[in-house]
């Protein structure tokens, strides 16, 4: 019977942000949005309605360009988590959640997720650092993730999945999701497993070195 926590990654988007919403709402569900700070600028009632409904928001980059681990650019990591946590503003957990971008775009989790400037970053902005361990790649199969997605959810105990609130068409499909999940017993839960919280408030909490680029930027 396994526990389910929701993430949606890559919004906030007008015309799949307030569907999802709506959705989760009749499942009396609440997920985690990691935003980019570049689409929060001209689109902040859609994550001030999440806030609102009990939904947390986390930090996943300024642009979403390249994986922070892959950069070897001085300040580009600490810029891009600094400038869309100053646009979430109030609307941040207390425990400042971010989210890095996924390796390979196949949502890898590897040495390209941070660089070392990136974990300075989260350690001295007491930041909560956010994984996960189901990708059912919604952007690539818009029909198929349901079935991918139910699949990798139920091998595990505790699962965080990561969908995205984009115009791929995939989230017609989230109502079909939650309700084949909750048919078959699964939990909701919004708090992450330990497992996939590397570092918790800035405090190191699991181990990291898996997830920090070796020789990158200083
Ligand atoms: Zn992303």
């Amino acid at each position: 019977m396994p526990i389910i926590t929701m993430s949606f990654d890559n919004g906030p988007d007008p015309d799949v942000t307030p569907h999802v919403l709506d959705t989760l709402r009749r499942h009396d569900i609440r997920s985690t949005f990691f935003v980019l700070g570049d689409k929060l600028r001209d689109r902040r009632a859609l994550v001030e309605r999440a806030h609102a409904e009990g939904h947390w928001i986390g930090n996943h980059t300024y642009n979403h360009l390249v994986p922070l681990g892959m950069s070897a650019e001085a300040d580009m990591a600490s810029g891009e988590i600094a400038r869309t946590q100053e646009l979430i503003g109030e609307l941040a957990h207390e425990r400042r959640f971010f989210r890095p971008l996924g390796g390979g775009g196949g949502g890898h989790l590897d040495q390209r997720l941070l660089n070392d400037e990136a974990l300075r970053t989260l350690v001295q902005g007491r930041y909560t650092c956010v994984l996960w361990n189901v990708v059912p790649e919604d952007w690539a199969y818009p029909e198929g993730w349901v079935e991918r997605a139910l699949r990798l959810c139920f091998e595990i105990e505790h699962a965080v999945i990561v969908l995205h609130d984009l115009p791929t068409g995939a989230m017609a499909r989230l109502d079909h999701f939650l309700c084949a999940a909750e048919d078959r017993g699964a939990i909701f839960q919004q708090d992450f497993p330990d497992a996939c919280v590397p570092v918790e408030r800035g405090r190191i909490s699991g181990p990291i070195e898996p997830y920090v680029a070796t020789g990158g930027a200083a």
